[in-house]
């Protein structure tokens, strides 16, 4: 076992130290994906009634721990309570959906063409290795582990060493209710995460494009299914006709909640036509979300989660203005402990503009003005990612139209980018996924394989 240690602090008191954890290599990895793997068979074989019940014991314990759950999310990563809070009964939906979905149809009938039995069966892959991201602790990490548990595979999950604390809490949470190393945290940086693809079955990423291009190759190098869920660049489209203050709520809060730290934020306001009172209203919405102690009810936007991470938002926005950019909202550093951020917004640039084309994880965004919808269209589909697209609006032709043209896996009209249905595929485009789509029912055709049975009636001569 190494003896490096990972820290995990809170990034609103950088002093305070929430997990530590030995840093694990590749013999460590090894080690515990041979557990997991001798775990697997017995959890495969013990019944679907045997994985419900055990899944709905979890969600039970979560929802009587979701205090406790909620405080450890806003302590470790900064989330803002109410976010926190929903980030937790979102997991406790996860695990019950999946408790139950064990129970679903695991195969199809076919007529066989000679008598006998044709059908099909989905069987679990093995020892599937789940490498997250610290930005939704506690939710990304069970979106992807209940279906794989469910369907009967054991796991290695590798969370972000940023959200050591909250994965170390669903191990303790997980323990009871499941064999011995059936789920197991692997605790440890890109070598760790490395090992883990080296040993999967199956493998599911999330985190930024630069490392699940990385994963994507090493899986598929091996033979293993994967799937990579990564950036986005994500563009909210205002036709002339979108009322203004309601417009500028939903995309202000898109943007700057949580400080801008989700894969589905809004980076880029693309307005149509003159819409002077919407670009006025956004302005005063972002100006009115003031950084502030996320565990504090009311406060929507809290730090980023490091100091590095501090550093990327106010060199963007530096770089911005050298562009000559123009800062409507924010800009500024607050003289003040953690690594908070003024939640900022800024027009004049260029559609090719390297704020607008490269994702700054953190608060800030970028309106374009646009002359046309075709224009609007060809700027909002001008990146290399294409996760989701929000377009705003009255006429629903013109929205439908919209929509149609729009090369994201996800379109939300009238509706933040940000928010996702844990029971519908969720999944982009371009840079932004690889692989088959996550959540609801893609999930479990996911994390098992198909297997055809031809069943002769007799033996033939
Ligand atoms: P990251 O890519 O830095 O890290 C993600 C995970 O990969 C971490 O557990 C990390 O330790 C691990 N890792 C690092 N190097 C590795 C390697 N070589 N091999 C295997 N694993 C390795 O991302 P992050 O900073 O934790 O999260 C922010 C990023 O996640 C943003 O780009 C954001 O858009 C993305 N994200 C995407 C989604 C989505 O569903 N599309 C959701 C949330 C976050």
């Amino acid at each position: 076992m190494s003896t490096t240690i990972l820290k995990s602090t809170s990034p609103q008191s950088p002093t305070d130290l929430v997990a530590e954890a030995p840093d694990m290599g590749a013999s460590d990895v090894r080690r515990l994906a041979g557990h997991a793997r001798s775990a697997q068979r017995e959890w495969a074989a013990s019944g679907a009634a045997a994985r419900a019940a055990a899944l709905s014991a979890i969600a039970r314990d979560l929802r009587a721990r979701r205090e406790e759950a909620a405080a450890l999310t806003i302590r470790e990563v900064g989330k803002p309570r109410r976010e926190a809070v929903g980030e937790v009964d979102r997991a406790i939906a996860i695990l019950e959906y999946y408790a139950q979905a064990a129970f679903a149809s695991n195969g199809e009938l076919f007529p066989p063409s000679a008598g006998g039995l044709l059908y099909t069966e989905r069987r679990p892959h093995g020892l599937a290795g789940l490498i997250t991201p610290w930005n939704f602790p506690i939710a990304i990490p069970l979106w992807k582990a209940a279906p794989a548990l469910s369907c009967g595979n054991s796991v290695l999950l590798k969370p972000s060493p940023d959200a050591l604390g909250m994965a170390q809490f669903l191990e303790a949470l997980l323990a009871p209710h499941l064999p011995e190393h059936t789920f197991t945290v692997i605790s440890g940086g890109a070598a760790a995460g490395e090992a883990v693809v080296a040993e999967a079955d199956v493998v599911s990423f999330t985190g930024s494009v630069a490392v699940g291009k990385q994963v994507a190759q090493a899986a598929v190098a091996r033979g293993v299914p994967v799937q990579c869920e990564m950036g986005g660049q994500n563009a909210a489209i205002v036709l002339p006709d979108a009322d203004p203050a309601l417009t500028a709520a939903t995309i202000a809060g898109a943007a700057m909640g949580y400080a801008g730290q989700k894969c589905t934020a809004t980076r880029r306001v693309i307005t149509v036509g003159p819409n002077p009172g919407f670009v006025d209203a956004l302005v005063e919405a972002v100006k009115a979300a003031t950084p502030g102690d996320p565990a504090v009810d009311g406060v929507t936007v809290g730090p980023v989660i490091t100091e590095a991470a501090q550093r990327r938002v106010s060199d963007a926005v530096a770089n911005a203005r050298g562009d000559g950019a123009t800062v409507l909202a924010g800009g500024e550093t607050p003289d003040r402990d953690g690594w908070f951020i003024e939640p900022t917004l800024v027009t004049g640039l260029e559609a090719s503009n390297s704020l607008l084309q490269r994702e700054v994880f953190g608060p800030l965004a970028a309106i374009v003005h646009a002359d046309s919808v075709t224009e609007a269209i060809t700027i909002a589909n001008d990146v290399r990612f294409g996760l989701v697209t929000s377009i705003h609006g009255s006429d629903v032709d013109a929205l439908l139209e919209a929509a149609g043209r729009a090369q994201t896996g996800m379109i939300k009209i009238n509706a933040p980018t940000t928010g996702v249905d844990f029971y519908a595929p969720f999944g982009g485009e371009k840079d932004s996924s690889f692989g088959p789509r996550e959540q609801g029912q893609a999930a479990l055709r996911f994390y098992t394989s198909t297997r055809t049975i031809s069943f002769a009636p007799h033996h033939r001569r």
